[in-house]
C-alpha cells in the first residue's frame, strides 16, 4: 500500500467503489466517470505504477489478465476494449497500474 494512491486506498476500502468482481491479486471496479455503458477497471492489489512496473510481476500480471476475462464473462460482454493508459501524456491520472474495460456499445475501430 502506496499512501496518497486512490488506487490502493480502494483496495483497502478506505475509499468507497463499486466492486464488479476480484480474485487474490486484483480488483475490478466501476469507473467513476464512464466513457461507455460499461467502464470497469481492473487493478493489482499490489501497488505497481504503470504496466511496464506490472510487467515486473509476471504472476500478478497474468492475474490481471485473467480478471479481465472473468469480469467481461461475468457482464456477459461479447466484445470490449482494454486500454492501458501509460504516463501523463498518454492520459494516465492514476498512478497505480489500471485495465479500463470498455464495453456495452458499438466502440469503433481505430478509435476517435
Ligand atoms: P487514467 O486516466 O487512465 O489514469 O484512468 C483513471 C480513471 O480512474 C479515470 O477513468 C477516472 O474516471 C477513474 N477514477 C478516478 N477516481 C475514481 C474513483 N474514486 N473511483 C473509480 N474510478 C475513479
Ligand atoms: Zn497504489
Amino acid at each position: 500500500m502506496v499512501e496518497d494512491c486512490l488506487f490502493c486506498k480502494i483496495v483497502a476500502g478506505e475509499v468507497p467503489a463499486t466492486v464488479v468482481l476480484s480474485g487474490a491479486d486484483w480488483l475490478a471496479f466501476e469507473d467513476i466517470g464512464p466513457k461507455a455503458p460499461v467502464h470497469v477497471l481492473v487493478v493489482p492489489k499490489r501497488h505497481l505504477a504503470d504496466i511496464g512496473e506490472l510487467g515486473s510481476d509476471p504472476a500478478v500480471a497474468a492475474a490481471v489478465v485473467a480478471g479481465i476475462g472473468a469480469v467481461a464473462r461475468h457482464l456477459g460482454l461479447s466484445a470490449y476494449r482494454t486500454v492501458f493508459n501509460t504516463g501523463a501524456a498518454a492520459g494516465q491520472s492514476v498512478f497505480h497500474a489500471h485495465a479500463h474495460v470498455l464495453g456495452g456499445r458499438d466502440l469503433g475501430w481505430p478509435p476517435g
